[in-house]
Formats: structure tokens, sequence, C-alpha cells
């Protein structure tokens, strides 16, 4: 079938609409009608050539949609399901099977692959241009900056109706990025201190999710003020400009000496190093932001002896079917108001949408595509 995609011909080329040809949903795939798609870094990040997914392909990873049309073999989803559209996953791998799909031995290709994971047709794009050249989709399995996805079934993670559908997408990367990064990396126990360095989609994430934990101090830190002023309203029980003082010493006064918990949402080296001095005794540095391609990092040896951890994660770790529903049920009750991260811009927008994140005006742009939602 044809559809409207934003095609990156080449590394750091623009979004440029084009009409191509989508395959139809094959053995345990989906095809989605989109209707809202969030904008991430990690979509400019593989614009400029950092992440490895050949070009000119299809990005777009934070897309939520109708299930139109379902692969021969497919039950765990109907047509006209509401859906989120995960990460995908092998689901036969050592980290698969133990249920870590996060950590699916196969994730690179996952994600930034280009082509099917899975199926009779494993290994090869199912989109292809009018001059009948293929180019890269299946993009974190979904290329969702398109207005149809061909997801695996497997990925995707249903939702009720009566959620607004076109604003969960960003629940399938940058928000459970950050709420998970709490939940199942930091678990923070009665009367812990949590630091939040970035106060963007994963970061603001990150502060409502520890506003949902017995930590007893939430304490964000930004360059931005109307950022700071966001998580304060989200659950940080204190801010700090960095650009304004020394984070680390006013982490220490604020919170009586330093933290057990430190989240870096930056991926900037120099805010790592020294967001490490604000790590306590026993107490974890958990890196979540992504620093560019090659970038390393130090640390005073002696300090790492004192019990300290220094942990990544990648999405928040655990599974899209364990995060989703759980964030969806805690904004039902009103204590995970991601809604208030979320701009919403017309398809034809993109540019506006990334220019307006780049500036820190927006927190998480939404592009929304086919407004009928039912
Ligand atoms: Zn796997
Ligand atoms: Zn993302």
């Amino acid at each position: 079938m044809q559809i409207d995609a934003y095609v990156v011909e080449t590394k750091n080329a623009p979004f440029v609409q084009e009409t191509l040809e989508l395959d139809a949903p094959g053995p345990g795939e989906i095809l989605v009608r989109v209707v809202g798609t969030g904008v991430c870094h990690t979509d400019m990040n593989t614009q400029s050539g950092d992440m490895p997914l050949p070009l000119p392909g299809v990005l777009g990873h934070e897309g939520s949609g109708v299930v139109e049309k379902i692969g021969p073999d497919v039950t765990s989803v109907q047509i006209g399901d509401h859906v989120v559209m995960g990460w995908p996953f092998c689901g036969e791998c050592r980290n698969c099977v133990r249920g870590e799909h996060r950590y699916c031995e196969r994730i690179g290709e996952a994600l930034v692959g280009g082509h099917r994971l899975k199926g009779p047709k494993a290994g090869e794009s199912g989109y292809t241009r009018q001059d009948g050249s293929k180019l890269s989709g299946h993009f974190f399995g979904q290329s969702s900056f398109a207005t149809y996805s061909l997801a695996l079934a497997s990925a995707v993670v249903v939702v009720d109706k009566d959620i607004p559908l076109e604003l969960v997408g960003p629940l399938a990367c940058g928000i459970t990025t950050g709420a998970g990064a709490i939940f199942n990396t930091a678990k923070p126990q009665a009367g812990e201190s949590v630091v939040i360095f970035g106060a963007g989609a994963v970061g603001l994430a990150a502060i409502m999710a520890a506003k949902n934990t017995p930590a007893t101090r939430i304490i964000a830190i930004d360059l931005h003020d109307s950022r700071l002023e966001l998580a304060k309203e989200l659950g940080a029980t204190d801010t700090i400009n960095s650009g304004a003082v020394d984070p680390v010493e006013e982490i220490l006064r604020i919170n009586g000496g330093p933290a057990d918990y430190v989240l870096d949402c930056t991926g900037v080296i120099s805010v790592i190093e020294k967001a490490m001095e604000a790590v306590g005794m026993l107490g974890t540095m958990i890196l979540i932001g992504g620093a560019p391609v090659d970038a390393s990092f130090s640390l005073d040896h002696f300090r790492t002896l004192w019990g300290q951890r220094v942990v990544g994660t990648l999405g928040g770790s655990g599974t899209s079917a364990q995060l989703i529903p759980a964030l969806l049920e805690l904004y039902k009750q009103g204590r995970f108001p991601f809604d208030r991260l979320i701009k919403t811009y017309g398809f034809n927008q993109i540019d506006t949408a990334i220019e307006e994140a780049g500036t820190g005006a927006t927190i998480k742009p939404v592009l929304l595509l086919n407004t009928d939602a039912n």
C-alpha cells in the first residue's frame, strides 16, 4: 500500500516527505495507522549519522495508532486496537528469555538495522520507493514518521480507548526511559535522595516517577528556569540552575550531604564527571542520556571504592509490556501527568517541532497524523 513518510536521504539531510510503498503485514507483523509520533533526540542523532541506520531511511520511533491489518498468525492484537509501538526484541536470546527485552542481544539490529528482524522476510526492508529501490524502515520496529507503520505484534502494547491515543507514543521511548530508570534501576527506598541532571522529557519523567516512590528528596538540575519550574510542579522538592551556581555544592547543601542516586539525563561528559562528585557512599550513578559515539569518561578511583555503583540503563530497562500499562494507570490516577510535557504539531511541522525542542521551548514534540483516532 502507499504511505506518506519522511525520508532522510543521507547523513545530515533534511526530513523530506515522499510517497512510498509499504509491504502488507506478514507473519508476526501488524499494520498500524499512525495517529501520533513523538520526536526524540535519537531521531536527530540518526539523521546526523551517529546511529548506524543505513540511509536513506524512514525514522520516527515513538508512535501510537490504530491496528488496521494483522499478519496471518497474529492473535495478540485485534484490528481496531489502539496501540503504542514499543521497542522490538527477538524473544529468543538469553536476555529476552529472562524478560530483559531492552537488552535483547539483537537490540542494535532490532532498532536501527533498517530491515525486518524476524519472520520469513527477516533481513529485508518492507519499504520501497516509487522507482522500485528499497530503503531503510523498521526503525525501532516502526519508522513512525509516516502515515502507517509495519510493526511486530510482540512489540506493541494495547492501550484503553479512553486514553488520548495521539499523546501516548512517547511512552515507547523517552518517557519510559526516565520513569524506568527510577522504577527498574534506582528503586529508591524510604528516606533516600534522588538527583536528576537534565530536566528534558527523560528527566521530567524520572521526576514524576520518583514522586511515586518513598524517596524524600528529589533534586532537579537544568540550565532553563522554565524547565525547573515545571520540574517542581511535577514532583521535584528542590531545583538548581547549574548555570547560576555550582550544582554539587548546592546538592550537598540542600541534601545535607551527597545523594543516594544521581541520574544523568544529559549525556554530556563534563556533566557526568561533575555529577559523580554528588554520589555518596553506597550511592549509585545512573547513566541514561546518550553521549556522542565513542565518548568516554573518567572517575576518581578511590571514591568509587566507597561502595559506589555506576550503571547504565537503556530505555528504562524492563519491558514495554511492563512499563507502559503501569505508567498509563498512574496517568489515569493523576500520578504521572506525562501529557504536560507534550506539545502537538501537524505532520507537516516536523522542522518547527525539532527547532522548538532544540531551543528548549518544547519538551516533547508530538506530530499528529490521521487525526480521526477512532
Ligand atoms: Zn533477544
Ligand atoms: Zn527515543
